[in-house]
């Protein structure tokens, strides 16, 4: 609390003194309830008479602003309406407000270079959304007005029995949610409380680890390795710290690209029934495999409601509608559902008649074929073009699935760096290091190749590889290692 009184003024100074307190007390600045320094401390610090702290002290007293209370000294009082009135106290919202990422403005700002390659986007390119039936359902669904209502808090219902029917579960344990976002969020504060621990993969799905970190419980990190999820050791984690849940995204795992193996898958649901061990399976990319059928689920493995499994059509329709579904027993079902309605209330009823028309019409079928053909050449291209142009010591997952490719750079280099150095030529990616991870995700880089065109991808990887040999050379011309890669690849 720091006043400046003026010798030289014709004013005062315990009348100066007594308008500073006044404009910082009318301003908010000294909220209702602090403390004033004592009389003779002030006097001390501002090199005056302790009678001008002690009239400035009554003056402000009788303005009903301050009040001295026994044991306390003087202590701010909330303002009288009437020593308000004129004056404009700007609201103090309370809470620390969040910092953009930094991340995002470098990304837009290389995005922005005339011929810019995008492997950093977590979408596919717009070509690759059904327009068109969705354009005519959409403009069949508005002729009804019932479809603009509210509709039920669990979704609509035969949106719920197509997903179950598709599932093989009935309509009673399926709950449509605005995005899987909201899905996590919910589970996370019906579910878990503040203190409580979570098995989360490292790295995960970066905005699962805000939900957490919002919800107050603790976060405990479990390794991923080629085959997804590493189960072994995974035991003594459960033993020692008692968790409620396990999150973990077994097919085509973003941001790694990989699938739970099915010896592990096994392993895994065992575990869960040993222990009691809620299981979180967020699986948005599922349906989009290369490979002749689809990996099981393991909601489809589950004998006694371990798992709950979060699916999207964010990732194989459009993020635009905004839906989603949890699978869960029907007592789970039921808490989120009554959850969803002091957060949402309902889920867009429009957007969900279109989507069951979609459904039983037989278009997401199609759509769905048409986009795992058209994902799995682009993963095909993006697997050549790193062959032919990286050099030694790059390393990559090849995913079975999904949007993403993980590749790994040689020590030294970081992939913060070769997004600067790559970002000049209008490459951007997403560094490993934003999925948290550590060291190992330091040198990792998360590709997409749902964006990118295919003509785009050979270019964008040779740019990219160009800008990983200029480091190397840097790097070997200040005596470091090129091209020295060592360990696994997380
Ligand atoms: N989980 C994972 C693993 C994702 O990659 C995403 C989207 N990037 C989501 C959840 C969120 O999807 P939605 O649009 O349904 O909220």
């Amino acid at each position: 609390m720091k006043f400046e009184l003026d010798r030289n003024s014709p004013t005062p100074l315990y009348q100066q003194l007594r308008n500073q307190v006044r404009e910082r007390i009318l301003s908010g600045a000294l909220p209702p309830g602090t403390r004033l320094p004592p009389e003779r401390t002030l006097a001390r610090r501002l090199g005056v008479n302790r009678t001008t702290v002690v009239s400035a002290y009554r003056e402000l007293a009788a303005e009903g602003l301050v009040e001295g209370r026994v044991g306390h000294g003087t202590v701010v009082l909330r303002p009288p309406e009437a020593a308000q009135s004129g004056v404009v106290r700007p609201m103090r919202w309370a809470g620390p407000t969040e910092a953009e990422e930094p991340l995002v403005a470098d990304l837009n700002a290389i995005l922005r270079r005339p011929g810019a390659v995008s492997f950093a986007h977590g979408e596919m390119s717009p070509e690759l959304y059904p327009v068109a039936p969705l354009a005519t359902l959409a403009h069949r669904v508005l002729q009804d007005g019932s479809a603009l209502g509210y509709g039920p808090i669990a979704g609509y219902g035969p949106l719920r029995e197509a997903i179950a029917a598709a599932m093989g579960v009935t309509a009673d344990e399926v709950l449509i949610l605005a995005g899987s976002q909201i899905a996590l969020y919910l589970i996370s504060r019906v579910l878990l409380q503040p203190g409580d621990t979570v098995l989360v993969e490292s790295p995960s799905y970066i905005n699962s680890l805000g939900i957490f970190d919002s919800a107050g419980v603790r976060v405990v990190p479990v390794p991923v390795d080629r085959h997804g999820l590493v189960v072994e050791g995974l035991e003594e984690l459960v033993l020692r710290y008692q968790p409620k849940l396990l999150f973990t995204l077994p097919n085509f795992h973003n941001p790694l690209g990989v699938t739970l193996a099915p010896e592990r898958r096994r392993q895994l649901i065992q575990l869960a029934a040993r222990h009691q061990l809620g299981i979180v399976e967020d699986d948005p990319y599922g349906q989009l495999y290369f490979t002749p059928e689809p990996v099981p689920t393991l909601k489809s493995m589950d004998p006694g409601g371990y798992v709950i499994y979060i699916s999207s059509f964010s990732k194989t329709v459009s993020p635009a509608l905004r839906l989603a579904w949890i699978v869960a027993a029907p007592p789970v079902v039921e808490r989120i559902a009554r959850a969803r309605g002091n957060l949402d209330f309902r889920a867009a009823l429009l957007n969900q008649r279109v989507m069951e028309a979609f459904l039983r019409e037989g278009h997401l079928d199609r759509h769905l074929a048409a986009v795992r053909s058209t994902l799995k050449v682009r993963r095909d291209a993006l697997m050549e073009a790193l062959e032919a142009h990286m050099p030694p010591g790059v390393t990559w997952y090849v995913p079975e699935g999904g949007y993403h490719v993980w590749c790994s750079l040689p020590r030294p280099l970081t992939a913060r760096r070769l997004l600067t150095e790559a970002g000049r030529d209008g490459v951007a990616f997403m560094p490993g290091d934003f999925y948290g991870a550590g060291q190992l995700a330091r040198r990792g880089l998360r590709l997409n190749f749902s964006y990118p065109r295919l003509e785009e991808i050979g270019p964008g990887i040779q740019r990219l590889a160009r800008a990983v040999e200029r480091l190397l050379k840097e790097e070997a011309s200040a005596g470091g290692e090129p091209g020295a890669f060592s360990g696994p690849v997380v």
